[in-house]
């Protein structure tokens, strides 16, 4: 394992100025001995309440390692919205833009992991799929001061599409997690992107092409950075990932951990990869310091629970 001077903490930087403008859920997780088959019912051993979604998932392992968290979303008026801006002000995230929705429920996302840490997912998106263009341009103040802008897919496109455009304007760059994949999603609307972040299957639906083998991935990624995407980062799971631009494909080598429970170890990824990549510029040295935080949240159980602090993360590189 490198040591911490060669890998670097997450205190030795900067603090980035982060806004994500995302989702928030709370996870319902049952860790389940098997799965119910339909008509079935079985008996689980375990069970928790954390706070999730993508939007908050990445913003909090942002916030954890030190960077400067403003946080664009909305939540329902119900005991979930209570708890989702308790959370987020526990862990030092700016809630000006958090915005409460009358008469809707919060995002909520119940999930089932198996003993092998792999995880199946449903999302009710609730106040999330209110999040409108009107909610950015009321947050301009933060956004337009933001060394990056950070998104994913559980809130409107239109204002995904929105924000991107804002962002081109204001020449503030940003990130796009395009998860859960949407079929609906239009490459042309990502031209200004600066760096997309999908897994396999995600890439897969966005390009249209298979990312069975590593040429595939490579040739599916340069498809859409052809079409304008800055940066393309292709995550892999324990593969790792690949950092492809016009020119070049880069591996971010996985860091060997006993995976424990791989919830939101994406999300762990890209939340500290902005982090990263605010404190310090240099994408590939993010990207390698981001695959170890992520490996670390998936030696732990939860998601949220499993995001180390910039002092935990500096132990673990040790
Ligand atoms: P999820 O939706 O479950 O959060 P994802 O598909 O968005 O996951 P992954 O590709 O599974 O994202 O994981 C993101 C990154 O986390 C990987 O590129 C890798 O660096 C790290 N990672 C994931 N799983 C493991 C693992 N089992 N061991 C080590 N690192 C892992």
């Amino acid at each position: 394992m490198a040591s911490s001077s060669e890998m670097g903490s997450g205190t030795d930087s900067r603090a980035g100025r982060i806004a994500v403008v995302g989702s928030n859920m709370v996870d319902l997780i049952t860790y389940v001995t098997v799965m119910p088959a339909p008509g079935e019912t079985v008996e689980a051993p375990d069970f928790e309440i954390g706070c999730g979604g993508k939007g908050a998932n990445q913003a909090i392992a942002a916030a954890r390692l030190g960077s400067q968290v403003s946080m664009v979303t909305k939540v329902g008026d119900d005991l979930f919205g209570d708890n989702t801006l308790r959370n987020f002000a526990d862990n030092g995230i700016d809630t000006t833009h958090v915005k409460k929705v009358a008469g809707k429920s919060s995002g909520v996302a119940p999930i089932f992991v198996e003993p092998s840490g792999e995880n199946s997912i449903l999302i009710v998106k609730g106040a999330n799929a209110e999040l409108s263009p009107a909610d950015v341009d009321a947050a301009a103040d933060v956004l337009r001061q933001a060394d990056l802008i950070l998104m994913q897919l559980e809130i409107p496109l239109e204002t995904v599409r929105h924000t991107l455009g804002r962002a081109a304007e204001w020449g503030v760059r940003t990130i796009l997690n395009p998860a859960p994949a949407a079929a609906d999603l239009d490459v042309v609307d990502l031209r200004s992107l600066s760096f997309l972040i999908p897994n396999e299957s995600e890439l897969a639906l966005l390009s249209g092409l298979p990312t069975g083998t590593e040429d595939e991935i490579a040739t599916a990624a340069r498809s859409l950075i052809a079409q304008g995407i800055g940066t393309v980062i292709v995550t892999l799971g324990a593969r790792g990932a690949r950092l492809v631009t016009a020119d070049a494909v880069t591996t971010i080598e996985a860091v060997k951990v006993k995976p424990v429970d791989t919830t939101g170890a994406g999300d762990a990824f890209i939340g500290s990869f902005a982090h990263f990549l605010a404190a310090t510029g240099n994408t590939e040295e993010a990207l390698n310091r981001a695959a170890r935080y992520a490996a670390q949240s998936v030696g732990r159980r939860g998601t949220q629970k499993s995001y180390a602090s910039a002092e935990e993360f500096q132990t673990f590189c040790e």
